[in-house]
This record gives C-alpha cells, sequence and structure tokens, in this order.
C-alpha cells in the first residue's frame, strides 16, 4: 500500500495545476493517470498551439446550472495569474479575436511547464494506471489499481469530460461522484459541429468548406462569428458555440447577413433604378453557390425592377432568419466539451470539495461549468483546480 496525502486522478490541465498548487504546501501529492501521456488534451488544443487563457475571461462565458458558482474561482486564480506563470517560463503567445491567447511555438510549452513546476515540489505523476475502486475508510480514501493499493487522506478527481474517447476520455469522475450520492447533471456534447436533416446534408453537402460570417441564435444565446460547411453538416466557431445551448430536437436561426437591412438595401437598389437581377446583386454579399443552394433560379433572374416589396421582403427574411433544425450533433468523438457533470450545488465554491464528503474534490471539466469556445475552458480548469490545491 502506497500512502498519500494527496491523490489526484487525472493528469491533465486541472490535475497537474492542482498537483502543483499542493505540491507547493509541502503536500506530498501523487497524480494516477490510465494514459500512456500525461496532458493530451493540452496538447491538441487550439490546432497544437493550446488556447490556454482569455484576456476578458467573465462569469457570462460559462455555462452551469449555477451560474454563480464559477465566479469566487475565477477571481481567486484569474487569467493574470495564468499569464503570470507563462512570463516566468518566457512562453511566447499571441492574441487572436477575441481575446483569445495561443502560444506561438506549441502546445508543449505548456505542459512542459505544468510538468517542471510539478517535478520542482516533488508531484509524482504515475501514468498508464487503472483504478479499480475506491473506498474511503477511516477518513481516507482507499484505491485499488493494477499498479498495487494507494491511500490519501484528500481524492481529487480530476478526470475531465466524455469528450473525444480515443483520447483517454471516460466516465469515472461521474462514477465516483455517484458512488458517494453527489449528484451529476445531465451531461452532453459542447463545442461541437451540428449534423444536417438528410434532406438539408444533401442540400447543403455541395458547399463543404464555405465560411461566411453570420449571427447564429438560439432563444438562450447568440454569436457573431463564422459557419463553416462541411461535408456532414455545420461547424465553425459561431456553430461550435451555439452547440453548448443547444438542446436536441430544437431550431437555430442564422442570420447570413448580419451588417446589413437587407430589405432596406434592396428598396434603395430598386429606387436607383437598378437593372440587375437579384443573383448579381445577391453575389456582391454571399457566395455565389450559397445563394443558389437558398433561394430558387427562377427568383433570382428576376430584375430587382420587378421585385415587389413582398418579394423584398421574404428574400431579406430568408437571409436573415435562415431556420436551420439540426438532426444532432457529432457526439463526444469530436465535441472539445462535455456540458453538464458534478453539480456545483454540491461543491464548495471556494475549494472545490464535496459538501458532505470531507476530502473528496472535484476540478476542471468534470464539473457542471462549461466555457465558451476561446481559452475559457482551460482557465476554469486552471481557476477551479488552483482552488482546490490551496485546500487539499
Ligand atoms: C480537440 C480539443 C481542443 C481543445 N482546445 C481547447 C482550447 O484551445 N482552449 C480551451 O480552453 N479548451 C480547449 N479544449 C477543452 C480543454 O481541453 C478541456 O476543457 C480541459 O482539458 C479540461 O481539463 P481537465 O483537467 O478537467 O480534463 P482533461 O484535460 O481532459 O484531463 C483528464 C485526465 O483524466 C484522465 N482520465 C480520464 N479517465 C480516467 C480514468 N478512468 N482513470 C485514470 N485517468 C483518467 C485522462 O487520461 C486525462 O489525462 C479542447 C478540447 C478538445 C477535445
Amino acid at each position: 500500500m502506497t500512502e498519500t496525502d494527496v491523490i489526484i486522478i487525472g493528469a491533465g490541465a486541472s490535475g497537474l495545476m492542482c498537483a502543483i498548487e499542493a505540491g507547493k504546501r509541502g503536500r506530498q501529492v501523487m497524480v494516477l493517470d490510465h494514459a500512456n501521456k500525461a496532458g493530451k488534451k493540452i496538447l491538441m488544443s487550439g490546432g497544437g498551439r493550446c488556447n490556454f487563457t482569455n484576456y476578458a475571461i467573465d462569469p457570462d462565458n460559462f455555462i452551469s446550472n449555477n451560474p454563480h458558482f464559477c465566479k469566487s474561482a475565477l477571481s481567486r486564480y484569474s487569467q493574470w495569474d495564468f499569464l503570470a506563470l507563462i512570463a516566468r517560463y518566457q512562453i511566447p503567445f499571441h492574441e487572436r479575436d477575441h481575446g483569445q491567447l495561443f502560444c506561438n511555438d506549441s502546445a508543449k510549452d505548456i505542459l512542459n511547464m505544468l510538468l517542471a513546476e510539478c517535478a520542482q515540489v516533488g508531484v509524482v505523476v504515475q501514468l498508464n494506471t487503472h483504478i479499480d475502486g475506491i473506498q474511503q475508510l477511516a477518513n481516507r480514501f482507499h484505491l485499488k489499481t493494477d499498479h498495487g493499493d494507494f491511500s490519501s487522506q484528500s481524492l481529487v478527481v480530476a478526470t475531465g469530460g466524455l469528450s473525444i474517447p480515443k483520447m483517454g476520455a471516460t466516465p469515472l469522475g461521474y462514477k465516483i461522484a455517484q458512488q458517494f450520492g453527489i449528484n451529476v447533471l445531465p451531461t452532453r456534447a459542447g463545442l461541437v459541429p451540428f449534423t444536417l436533416q438528410p434532406e438539408d446534408k444533401d442540400q447543403f453537402s455541395p458547399l463543404s468548406g464555405i465560411a461566411v460570417p453570420c449571427v447564429v441564435s438560439n432563444k438562450r444565446q447568440s454569436f457573431n462569428e463564422n459557419v463553416l460547411f462541411t461535408h456532414r453538416g455545420l461547424s465553425g466557431p459561431a456553430v461550435l458555440q451555439i452547440s453548448s445551448y443547444w438542446r436536441a430536437g430544437e431550431d437555430v436561426v442564422i442570420n447570413l447577413l448580419p451588417q446589413l437591412n437587407l430589405e432596406t438595401e434592396l428598396k434603395f437598389k430598386r429606387r436607383q433604378k437598378l437593372k440587375n437581377t437579384l443573383k448579381t446583386i445577391l453575389d456582391g454579399y454571399l457566395p455565389k453557390r450559397l445563394i443558389g443552394c437558398l433561394l430558387s433560379d427562377d427568383l433570382l433572374s428576376i430584375s430587382l425592377q420587378d421585385l415587389s416589396d413582398r418579394q423584398i421582403q421574404q428574400i431579406a427574411e430568408q437571409l436573415h432568419n435562415w431556420i436551420i433544425k439540426p438532426n444532432g450533433t457529432e457526439g463526444y468523438r469530436t465535441a472539445e466539451v462535455t456540458v453538464g457533470g458534478v453539480d456545483c450545488d454540491a461543491l464548495s465554491s471556494k475549494t472545490m470539495e464535496c459538501k458532505k464528503v470531507q476530502g473528496l474534490y472535484f476540478v476542471g471539466e468534470v464539473v457542471d461549468v462549461t466555457g465558451w469556445l476561446g481559452g475559457y475552458n482551460f482557465q476554469w480548469a486552471w481557476s477551479s483546480a488552483w482552488c482546490a490545491g490551496q485546500y487539499v
């Protein structure tokens, strides 16, 4: 039996951050992971450059059944704190749209930094270790693994969400919660492309590769970003963002011309006596192939002068309020995150410890806090794990 102060399950973003902080306090820390490598998701994130945080972190950029829960952790360990760590390691980075911060060179810089910090404070990271069972006996946690038995005073569950099972995602964290009587809210794939109904798929798959700046909305949220047509359906940042707010069976509304009031524009051009066809005019605003898919050839060949007010209104309505009912999403196979998870109401927002089970902590994506696209999910991993690291 190996005895230690703290066992952390999961050597990902949150597990490593929690280990560093606990190690700095002089706690003996072991991180166990079934994968053959630590931080696999860090390495694949941000197209290999890891969008590690965002200049504009705000609680409104997070989805949770308890929207207040994330506030304390995000303010106690903020993006500026993580940037100070990055600065200490002189990791070069750059800003992209919406304050998103990426490594200049490689996501490896972030992982190497975390592992170096772990090594400095004597954290033991043990990979290829499968957890077979957990018990709490006399205020200690006992873990059975295929590498022997371990016991600790504190147990931190940092097993992440369900996305990309090929990278090692498992439901272990949710199972541990359930075993200890902790509520787990239903989970679903987030930041994930939509698949289309068969007839829409046939109609739009020839547009694969086209990206259009749009506003994509549902009754909960609205995002002004690109929509990308793919062979399977719709992707691009606007679609990934709204997918986290989408429930099966719902519509989404896409404004294909958010910068323009098309009705006013067409009526203005008609008053100017422009004789162009509708097609020629719309070609100035949207990709030709997209227009051809959305409006009939008969309509497109009408001269602007011959379009009635009613027709102009209908065309504007169609392009400003294009309604799509997705067939579903691509699911956990390609999702970046899992929405839902361990109920925040069961945890202390200050320490991430379970209110009902002393010594048991949940951090990172396994908790019901899901960030927007743009570095928010890593910031939640750093912030929640830092908080737990002060107490485990
Ligand atoms: C393709 C992709 C790109 C992404 N890009 C970004 C980005 O650029 N910016 C951003 O903010 N977020 C991004 N994310 C989301 C981000 O990676 C996660 O939110 C973040 O990694 C969560 O950290 P975590 O520590 O909670 O979980 P993870 O980093 O997923 O770590 C969980 C760890 O637990 C281990 N584990 C799981 N089950 C078991 C088990 N049964 N036994 C033992 N160990 C187990 C796993 O092997 C893993 O090492 C991306 C996600 C994906 C999939």
